[in-house]
C-alpha cells in the first residue's frame, strides 16, 4: 500500500469521496490522479492510462480542454459564488432550453442527485400524488427514495440498497425490470390513481450499458399520459452526450421532466431538471414545490458548461459516434479472437462491455454477467495503461479527445488482455 493510499484511508472512508471509485468489485488498490490531458490520465507515479471514464461521463471534450480551462479561470477571476443570479445562469438555461425542444425552463442544482430529488418533489407537488416508479438497476443519485435497486455503486457492491433509509422513505417506490412492458401495466393497473411519475434512464447506464428495448419508452410515454403520471427521463448520462437534444430526440420520447448533468456542468458541479413552463413554474419562488442551493448556478460551474455546450455542434458528436463505433467494433473483435463469450452494446456514443453469451435486456441479466472475468479484464487493461470503470456495472466514455490511434491502441490492449483472460 501506498503512503497515500495508508493517508486516504486513515482520514475518507474507503479511501474515497464516492464508492464507485473503489476498487472494492474488482480488487486492489486505486491510483490517486496527478492530472489529466485530453484522453489520458497521469497516476501518483508519472503513469499514463487512456481514460473510459472521464469523470463517469462529465469530461465529454477530455481532460484539461483549454477552453474549459480558460472559461474557468476568467470567471474565477471575477468571483467564485455570489449567492445572487448571474447572466451567465440565463445563458446556460437558454442553451439548455434551445437545445432540448421539451425543456422550457430549467432549475440548476449543483448534483444530478439533487435534480432527482427536486424532480420528484416537483412530480409529486404537481400532481398531488404519492408513488414514483423506477427500474432496477437505473441509477438516479443517492437520494433515499431512489435508493431502491439502484444501479452504479449499489450494484457493483451487490447491496440491495441503503442501511439508513427507511421502509417508509421507500414505501412510495414501485420497482420494475427495465425494458418489460407487463411489468409497467401491472404496476399501473394496481397503482394508477397514486402513481406521480415514472423516471427511467431512457438508456441505461448505470447496469452496465443497457439500451431501451423498441417500443419500451414509448410504452412508458403512452400510460404516463394515460394515467395523468409524469414521465421523467433521467438525462444526467445521455443528455448532450448521444446528441446535442439528449436521447429523447435520438430515441423520439419526449418526456415531460428532463433531468441533466455531467456534460451540461463541463466537468464542474452542475445539473438541472427542465420541462414546460407551467410544471417549473411549481417551484418556488413561484410555486409551492420548495427546492433551493447556496452554490446552484454557480459562476464557474456555469462558465465551464457553456463552454462544453459550445464545443458540441453537430460535427462533434458524429465524430464521437464514429469513436464510440471503432471502439465497439474492436473490443467485439478482440473477444471474438480469443473466443470468449462477451457483448459490447452501443448506444449512439455510449458503450458497455458483459462478459455474457446473452443480449442483457435488464439488471438480472447484467447481474448474470461473469463479473469476475471483468475484473480480470479491468487489470490487464490497467496494467497495460487503459482505464475502464473498476465495475462491470458502468459505461464507457470515450471522449471527443480520444484519436483513432487511441482506440486502436486500447483495442491493441483488450486484444492482449483478452488472451490472457
Ligand atoms: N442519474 C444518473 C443517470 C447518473 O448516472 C448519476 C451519476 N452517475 C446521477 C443521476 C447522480 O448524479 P450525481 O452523482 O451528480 O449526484
Amino acid at each position: 500500500m501506498t503512503s497515500l493510499s495508508k493517508r486516504a484511508l486513515e482520514r475518507i472512508p474507503g479511501g474515497v469521496n464516492s464508492p464507485v471509485r473503489s476498487f472494492a468489485a474488482v480488487g486492489g488498490e486505486p491510483f490517486f490522479v496527478m492530472g489529466g490531458e485530453g484522453a489520458y490520465l497521469v497516476d501518483e507515479h508519472g503513469k499514463r492510462y487512456t481514460d473510459y471514464v472521464q469523470s463517469w461521463g462529465a469530461s465529454i471534450l477530455g481532460h484539461a480542454h483549454p477552453a474549459i480551462v480558460e472559461a474557468v479561470q476568467r470567471a474565477a477571476s471575477l468571483g467564485t459564488s455570489y449567492g445572487a443570479t448571474t447572466e451567465r445562469e440565463v445563458e446556460l438555461a437558454e442553451a439548455i432550453c434551445e437545445r432540448l425542444p421539451s425543456v422550457e425552463k430549467v432549475r440548476l442544482v449543483s448534483s444530478g442527485t439533487e435534480a432527482a430529488m427536486t424532480a420528484v418533489r416537483l412530480a409529486r407537488g404537481a400532481t398531488a400524488r404519492t408513488k414514483i416508479v423506477k427500474f432496477a438497476g437505473c441509477y438516479h443519485g443517492h437520494a433515499d427514495s431512489l435508493l431502491v435497486a439502484a444501479g452504479s455503486g449499489v450494484a457493483t457492491l451487490g447491496l440491495p440498497g441503503s442501511a439508513g433509509v427507511t421502509e417508509g422513505t421507500v414505501a412510495d417506490t414501485l420497482v420494475a425490470p427495465f425494458n418489460d412492458v407487463a411489468a409497467v401495466d401491472e404496476l399501473f393497473a394496481r397503482h394508477g390513481h397514486d402513481i406521480a411519475a415514472v423516471l427511467v434512464e431512457p438508456v441505461a447506464a448505470n447496469m452496465g450499458l443497457v439500451p431501451p428495448a423498441p417500443g419500451f419508452l414509448e410504452h412508458l410515454r403512452e400510460c404516463c399520459t394515460r394515467h395523468g403520471a409524469l414521465l421523467v427521463f433521467d438525462e444526467v448520462i445521455t443528455g448532450f452526450r448521444v446528441g446535442p437534444s439528449g436521447a429523447q430526440a435520438r430515441l423520439g420520447v419526449t418526456p415531460d421532466l428532463t433531468m441533466v448533468g455531467k456534460v451540461v456542468g463541463g466537468g464542474l458541479p452542475l445539473a438541472g431538471v427542465g420541462g414546460p413552463g407551467r410544471l417549473m413554474d411549481e417551484l418556488a419562488p413561484v410555486g409551492p414545490v420548495y427546492q433551493a442551493g447556496t452554490l446552484s448556478g454557480n459562476p464557474l460551474a456555469t462558465a465551464a458548461g457553456l463552454a462544453a455546450l459550445e464545443q458540441l455542434d453537430a460535427d462533434a458528436y458524429a465524430r464521437l459516434e464514429r469513436t464510440a463505433t471503432r471502439l465497439e467494433q474492436g473490443l467485439q473483435a478482440a473477444f471474438a479472437a480469443s473466443g470468449i463469450e462477451a457483448q459490447v452494446p452501443r448506444a449512439f456514443t455510449l458503450v458497455g462491455v458483459f462478459f455474457s453469451a446473452n443480449e442483457v435486456r435488464d439488471y438480472d441479466d447484467a447481474a448474470k454477467a461473469d463479473h469476475d472475468r471483468y475484473a480480470r479484464f479491468f487489470h490487464g487493461l490497467l496494467e497495460r495503461g487503459v482505464y475502464f470503470a473498476p465495475s462491470g456495472y458502468e459505461a464507457l466514455f470515450p471522449s471527443l479527445a480520444h484519436s483513432d490511434e487511441d482506440i486502436d491502441a486500447t483495442i491493441e490492449a483488450a486484444t492482449e488482455a483478452a488472451r490472457a483472460l
